[in-house]
């Protein structure tokens, strides 16, 4: 084997992290080398997660009259002559543009790529190796590690690919399946729970929890689970578990702990994910890892081995592709001592792709009841809104959670049409230390989604007020602010 090849950098795994790590190091002038074992670049976000699994969702959403149910007769149906091809040719073609972005990017701030599974030799030397090519030694000064996550195996039965399938499996399926069980109340099972109600499968989601996405505001989840019940009809079955799980003839018949008998075409178990560190040879320098295979890091993204970074889902939460992207930009300005990024926002927004979609800012109710801190709310419904109206989508509600105190936003939770993107608005007042006056004072469009947050403003001054009626003690709220027309 020839000499090891010599960097500043070198970043092992190219999904959102460690191209963006990459790019931000290049950009700085160091010598940065980029491996990925996998043809293309963009990790879970591009070629298994993220991107597929959105670009189906809207797929399914144009596809059928969802969109339009306050507009047409209800009818939740795939359009007719639709077929599963139909759905894969705009995946694939967002896929394949995804990847000429990643690869402009790389190649505009001059990074050596090398294909290849890489593992650690030495603590500052990795091995790249490849089916039918010699191996090859690469050695740096710093290193980030941001090789991602998988699937985290169901215990009791096991994955076959066809049947039984996970989020990584669930997409290469060639048809659309008349019937499915999707095991896990959390946000991916929620999601594919929707996308697959949606393209007319009937979906049975079996949780090991009473409430969806249990991280939830409570009336959020609440507001979900009503929808993909009514709305799509998917049958939600809480507090119980899988007790048996048999595939035979191509079928699936599933057991709960309860005693009830399931029968489907697929089984999708969405339990959780682990880290990828299994084959980085991290044991041999001393880099530790969790019981999830999470790898440990310090504020600063540093490994137990101070020269290594990891950043992304292979050190676990929040497991967000914006997350991952932002901790390898902070990791490498802290490994070069750029004084540039030196800590990732505390203030992440959160997306759920459910339908309606749900997203988060801050705090809930529940998050400040926890840490024993007061809250008000105030909400605004979308069947109140006139954008809504006109878009036949009037689902779901604006949630501000705030200080009674002085009226600071603590944190904004949407279900609705748009709400991942009207969440941005209660990310930026958040961001300023704001308080609810903000949204009073603005002057939204006319008509807009966005003037939910106004209306919701009114409302948790309208139920200060009403407190302070109760409670004397609270500062006094002038009458003109709490009068939402
Ligand atoms: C179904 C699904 C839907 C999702 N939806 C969203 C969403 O809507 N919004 C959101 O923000 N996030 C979403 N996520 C999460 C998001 O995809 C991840 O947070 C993001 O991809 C993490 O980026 P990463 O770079 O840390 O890891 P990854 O994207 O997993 O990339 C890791 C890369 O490392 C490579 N690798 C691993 N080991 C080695 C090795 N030894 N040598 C060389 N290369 C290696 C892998 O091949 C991979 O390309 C979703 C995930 C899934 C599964």
């Amino acid at each position: 084997m020839s000499a090891p090849e010599q960097f500043d950098l070198v970043v092992i795994g190219a999904g959102p992290a460690g191209e963006k790590g990459a790019a931000q190091a290049a950009y700085f002038g160091k010598r940065v080398c980029l491996i990925e074992r996998a043809p293309k670049p963009g990790g879970a976000a591009v070629n298994t997660g993220t991107i597929p699994s959105k670009t189906l969702r809207e797929s399914a959403l144009h596809f059928t009259s969802l969109r339009q149910r306050g507009l047409h007769a209800i009818d939740l149906r795939v359009k007719p002559d639709i077929t599963l091809p139909d759905f894969m040719r705009r995946e694939r073609s967002v896929i394949e543009t995804e990847w000429e972005i990643i690869e402009q990017n790389i190649e505009r701030h001059g990074i050596t790529t090398i294909q290849g599974s890489a593992h650690f030799v030495d603590p500052h030397t990795v091995e790249v190796t490849r089916y039918g090519t010699e191996p090859r030694l690469v050695s740096a000064s710093h290193f980030l590690v941001a090789t991602g996550s998988a699937p985290l195996a169901p215990t009791g039965y096991a994955i076959d690919g066809e049947v039984v399938v996970d989020s990584d499996s669930l997409l290469t399926l060639q048809r659309i399946p008349t019937s499915m069980i999707v095991v896990g109340g959390g946000v991916l099972g929620c999601e594919f729970a929707c996308m697959f109600a949606a393209l007319g499968t009937r979906v049975t989601l079996v949780n090991a929890r009473s409430r969806l996405i249990s991280h939830l505001d409570h009336e959020a989840s609440d507001a979900l689970r009503q929808a993909m019940t009514a709305r799509l009809d998917i049958a939600v079955h809480g507090n119980v578990e899988i007790a048996g799980l048999q595939a035979v003839d191509g079928r699936a018949r599933v057991t709960l702990t309860d005693g009830m008998n399931l029968d489907a075409d697929v089984v999708l178990v969405c339990v959780g994910r682990a880290g990828n560190a299994g084959s980085l040879g991290l044991d041999k320098v001393g880099i530790e890892v969790d019981e999830r295979g999470f790898i440990r890091v310090d504020s600063q993204f540093r490994t137990s081995l101070p020269h290594v970074a990891a950043a992304g889902d292979a050190i676990g939460y929040p497991a967000l592709a914006s997350a991952a992207t932002e901790q390898a930009r902070v990791a490498v300005c802290h490994a070069f001592e750029l004084q540039y990024k030196r800590r990732v926002s505390d203030i992440l927004p959160y997306a759920v792709w459910t339908i309606p979609e749900v997203a988060v800012v801050g705090q809930t109710e529940e998050s400040l009841a926890a840490r024993g801190i007061a809250c008000e709310t105030g909400r605004a419904s979308f069947r109140h809104n006139a954008r809504s109206q006109i878009l036949g989508a009037t689902d779901g509600f604006v949630k501000l959670v705030f200080s009674p105190e002085d009226q600071r936003l603590f944190g904004v939770t949407i279900v609705g049409e748009a709400a991942c993107e009207l969440i941005h608005v209660g990310m930026t007042v958040l961001a300023h230390g704001g308080t609810i006056d903000y949204f009073i004072q603005a002057a939204f469009t006319f008509p807009s989604l966005t003037d939910a947050y106004k209306y919701a403003a009114y409302d948790g001054l309208q139920r200060l007020q009403r407190r302070m009626a109760r409670l004397p003690g609270l500062p006094a709220i002038p009458r003109e602010r709490v009068s939402g027309d």
